[in-house]
């Protein structure tokens, strides 16, 4: 991977309001970084490099936008009459624990302002640097709800390590979030994307779920891979190099449309709501509920 650029950059809202039919199950987020280090070959937000005329290949995970001044403006939206303290998302669009929150430290500074405003949190990172904030985490849950959860697609390494070269092990993961479930805290899983081909059966959903249970997680969903046409221009050509045997199979996927066949999304979200069963999980993480068109398309949660 290249090595990654910072551009700092101010900002002049820090909560952004999540348009109503977004897939995302929350209204407000917040994101300090633009363009992510940990580089997975199917991050949707590769697409939103482009409105920074930057490219959605190695652009994304080499220039990273860094908003120097978000904590000082949540604070002050925080503090703001109109804010009606509903639950704020992290990391719905770019890791906040990427590797440059080790120098700029702004996710610590937020979940900070967070906990000082009482305000309720959900976040989800796949970076074991989470940890270095516990102290942070324990303090909000002690006086607003709070839910931490890492993105785990697989713990099968050889997968990981072609597929999100930038990130952890998924073990590593676990065992961090094991420390927030010790702490009282409430955890979960996405298990995203599941990778036609390489992540969707059986052996390698069980081995997750049952890691999950044993860590002490709370919740697990999955979603199934979508390849939406503004990051096909990476992702198609990636995957013909890295994996050409399951080229056809994807193409056939996802040449034409960005969501797989419903049929397929049914045997998978099957295969796994059985498998959480069998593991003791719950199946939603919280926020506001999906639009039904939305919930259709993705067919998750299950
Ligand atoms: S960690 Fe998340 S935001 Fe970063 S590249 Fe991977 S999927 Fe995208």
């Amino acid at each position: 991977m290249a090595r990654a650029q910072y551009l700092e950059d101010t900002c002049k809202t820090a909560l952004n309001r999540v348009p109503e039919m977004s897939r995302i199950p929350f209204r407000w987020t917040v994101n300090p970084y633009r363009g992510c280090a940990h580089s997975c070959h199917y991050c949707f937000a590769r697409a939103y490099h482009t409105y920074l005329d930057l490219g959605v290949g190695e652009d994304f995970s080499s220039k990273i936008v860094v908003k120097t001044n978000v904590v000082e403006v949540l604070r002050r939206e925080l503090a703001s009459p109109r804010w009606s303290g509903e639950t704020v998302a992290l990391g719905t669009a770019t890791d906040p624990y990427q590797h440059c929150e080790a120098r700029y430290r702004l996710t610590r500074g937020i979940v900070t302002a967070l906990a000082d405003f009482r305000n309720p949190l959900s976040i989800l990172t796949k970076s074991t640097l989470i940890v270095r904030d516990l102290d942070v985490y324990r303090r909000l849950n002690e006086v607003a709800p709070l839910t931490v959860s890492m993105s785990v697609g697989t713990l099968d390494e050889d997968v990981r390590r072609v597929v999100e070269p930038g990130t952890p092990p998924g073990r590593k993961r676990l065992e961090i979030l094991r420390r927030f479930a010790e702490a009282g805290i409430r955890t979960g899983v996405l298990v995203a994307p599941v990778l036609p081909g390489l992540t969707d059966d059986e052996e390698h959903l069980d081995e997750v779920l049952s890691a999950c249970a044993e860590a002490g997680v709370a919740w697990a969903a999955a979603i199934v891979l979508h390849v939406r046409p503004a990051i096909r221009e990476h992702f198609m050509p990636w995957m013909k190099q890295a994996y050409p045997w399951l080229y056809p199979r994807y193409v056939d996927l996802y040449g034409r449309r960005a969501y797989a066949p419903r049929a397929y999304q049914e045997e998978v979200s099957e295969r796994f709501a059985r498998l959480r069963l069998r593991h003791g999980l719950a199946a939603s993480g919280g926020g506001r509920p999906m639009p039904a068109r939305r919930q259709e398309q993705l067919a998750l949660a299950v």
